[in-house]
């Protein structure tokens, strides 16, 4: 069986980890969390970076950071994971969906502006499979209404539009370190990336139960006392760990996905030009991580026949989001602007094939023939 998604692992994991546990400081801000951090702030070249335990949690911090409060809405795609939606539901927010574009499967900037209103607070692009939303035009939009840009980077680590690396272009960005993303800290974890240097000490703050520990131990002030609401957004040493063994891979890991999204691309090319199937477009302007190989199949029922195939052959292909607004609890709890014209049409068609650090040419070329077996 060819799997869907295996944990990246390049090698020295295994021996970080350790080095953690010998260092006998396993707790949130050891030795390779600060690694890590210094890691991130040189290549992101960004305010702040904040490992945390997961991209959820990181969303969640966003959601405090900008004071979401009841009554306020937030715009974002319907076609995204749970977590984007529930960090400002959490705060009482209202959520308000826009229609996606059907080509990269992210948010409709075009759609954007028609959704605000006087309530309305943070703009919440998802760059789905790695790939950038139109980051000009949103930031634009923001700026006229005076609203925060909050990046749910989940899928962009290592992505960039226009030179800008993904997470660092709006307000607030944030990463996911979840098994199934392109690097992972051992299972679960995540990363809050501050640009507007307004969030630049609070996010410590909030991170810090609410407390200002970070600035304590640094020695700016003498006391250690609780300052704001906060939780305990801090990762294991050990997490950090297993991340910074794949930090020192980042290009590697990056250059091994590129190359299989690349091949499947190619071996591809003749069934989406004769109409069979659609391929993911990389905008211009889009350096793209290969987070995603997904294929447009001309229907839902047509899609569902093709899972089928390729499971009899070995190989593993799944789909996801059911687009929020059409979710249980997005029924009651969301608000959909406009018509959705592409975003339960589109998710209706789409199938992620297999796709994960170090597959082989020999795992590519199953996946291969057995998606070209399905049109014959
Ligand atoms: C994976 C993912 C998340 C959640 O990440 P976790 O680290 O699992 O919390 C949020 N948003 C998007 C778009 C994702 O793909």
């Amino acid at each position: 069986m060819i799997e869907f998604n295996k944990t990246p692992y390049t090698g020295n994991e295994e021996q970080y980890v350790l080095e953690a546990m010998k260092n006998g400081r396993l707790s949130g801000d050891s030795q390779f969390t600060k690694l890590c951090h210094k890691w991130f702030n040189d290549q992101l070249g960004c305010q702040k970076a904040l490992l945390t335990p997961s991209c959820t949690h990181a969303l969640e911090m966003a959601a405090i950071l900008i004071d979401t409060k009841p009554g306020d809405e937030i715009i974002m795609p319907s076609y995204t994971f749970v977590s984007t939606a529930n960090a400002f539901l959490l705060r009482g927010a209202k959520i308000v969906f826009v229609d996606i574009r059907p080509d990269t499967m992210n948010i409709d900037e075009s759609l954007i502006e028609a959704a605000i209103t006087d309530q309305t607070k943070a703009i919440v692009p998802v760059h789905y499979a790695g790939v950038a939303c139109e980051m000009d035009e949103i930031l634009s939009i923001a700026k006229k209404y005076n609203l925060y840009v909050i990046e749910d980077a989940a899928q962009g680590v290592n992505s960039s539009y226009k030179g800008k690396a993904l997470g660092t272009i709006g307000d607030i960005g944030a990463f996911s370190f979840h098994d199934t993303k392109n690097y992972t800290s051992g299972g679960e974890g995540g990363l809050l990336i501050v640009n507007n240097l307004e969030f630049s000490e609070r996010a410590e703050i909030i991170r810090e139960k609410g407390t200002n520990r970070s600035n304590f131990m640094r020695g700016v002030v003498d006391k250690y006392t609780w300052v704001d609401i906060g939780s305990s957004f801090l990762p294991s040493d050990l997490q950090a760990a297993y991340l910074w063994g794949q930090l020192e891979k980042f290009d590697d890991i990056n250059a091994d996905r590129l190359n299989t999204w690349n091949t499947y691309f190619e071996s591809f090319a003749a069934l989406q030009e004769s109409g069979k199937l659609e391929l993911p477009k990389i905008p211009k302007g889009c350096d793209h991580n290969a987070h995603m190989f997904y294929v447009k199949l001309v229907d839902e029922a047509t899609r569902a026949k093709f899972i089928d195939h390729l499971k009899l052959s070995d190989v593993s292909a799944v789909f996801h989001y059911v687009p929020l607004h059409s979710s249980p609890n997005g029924i009651q709890a969301s608000y959909f602007h406009g018509e959705d014209k592409y975003t339960t049409q589109e998710s209706g068609r789409l199938v992620r094939l297999p796709i994960y650090f170090g597959m082989s040419e020999q795992e590519q070329n199953k996946v291969i023939r057995a998606v070209l077996e399905f049109f014959v």
